[in-house]
């Protein structure tokens, strides 16, 4: 369903961030990229909606080349949560949820009913939290905000970038229970990006381990703990084995 072949990107200083990368999600898929600081993880995901243009290789959602999609249309099917909150100041909790739905011309009443629900569905309150701003939320809130805003408009994938490293162990917990229970009903395709190996075990149906702008093993969590392919995934899952 979202295919890498051979992927690279080189910035304009000569860096190879990602180094020819090759992967496939099946639709539906939970798949948790993970590696060290550096390792290529948010450039790879950039690359999915054009943030970052790719410099080889390519890239196809359903079979279509994405340099053959309209990047803005793109990424109105791709929904997108950031590691540090991203929700618009400005703008009530409400309107950060409306926004995609607006700018694809749901209708006023269909944008209300879907906002209502997807509050629901992350743990918040309509009645309570609609008319607030980012502000007056606790991290956690603004997460679920995050989370409820990148699903808004049914979008075929959806890209995660350490969207709970900010919260405390707690907090953290929850929103990994809820968003393991919110996938089971939606059957998303997604790409969660951590740092955190417990996280990524207990998230993912795959596992995908970046090392240096190269994805070194993408597996299932069983087959990773098992039959890890270079000493450096051994070592990465270290004690969790
Ligand atoms: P982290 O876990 O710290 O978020 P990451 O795996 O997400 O790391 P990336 O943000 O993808 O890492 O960065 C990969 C490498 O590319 C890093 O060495 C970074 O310095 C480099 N890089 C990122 N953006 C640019 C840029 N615009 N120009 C040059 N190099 C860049
Ligand atoms: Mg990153």
């Amino acid at each position: 369903m979202l295919k890498f072949e051979n992927v690279s990107k080189v910035f304009n200083d000569g860096f190879k961030a990602v180094d020819s990368v090759s992967f496939d999600i099946p639709e539906g898929e939970f798949l948790v990229l993970i590696g060290p600081s550096g390792s290529g993880k948010s450039t790879t995901m950039k690359m999915i909606n054009q943030m970052v243009p790719h410099t080889s290789g390519t890239i196809s959602i359903n079979g279509k080349n994405i340099m053959d999609l309209n990047a803005s249309e793109l990424r109105r099917n791709i929904g997108y949560v950031i590691q540090q909150i991203g929700l618009f100041p400005h703008y009530t909790i409400e309107k950060n949820i409306a926004i995609v739905p607006e700018l694809k011309g749901w209708s006023k009443e269909e944008v209300s009913a879907r906002v209502k629900e997807l509050m629901t569905s992350v743990g918040l309150d309509p009645e309570v939290f609609s008319t607030r701003y980012p502000k007056e939320l606790s991290g956690g809130q603004q997460q679920r905000v995050g989370v409820a805003r990148a699903l808004a408009s049914n979008p075929e994938i959806i890209l995660m970038d350490e969207p709970f490293g900010a919260l405390d162990p707690i907090t953290r917990e929850q929103l990994q229970l809820e968003l393991i229970s919110l996938q089971r009903k939606l059957k998303k395709t997604i790409v969660f990006v951590t740092h955190d190996m417990d996280e990524a075990l207990k998230l993912g149906d795959r596992i995908a381990i970046m090392k240096d702008g190269k994805l070194l093993q993408l597996d299932t969590p069983e087959k990773l703990l098992h039959e890890p392919s270079h000493g450096f995934v051994e070592e990465f899952i270290g004690k969790h084995r």
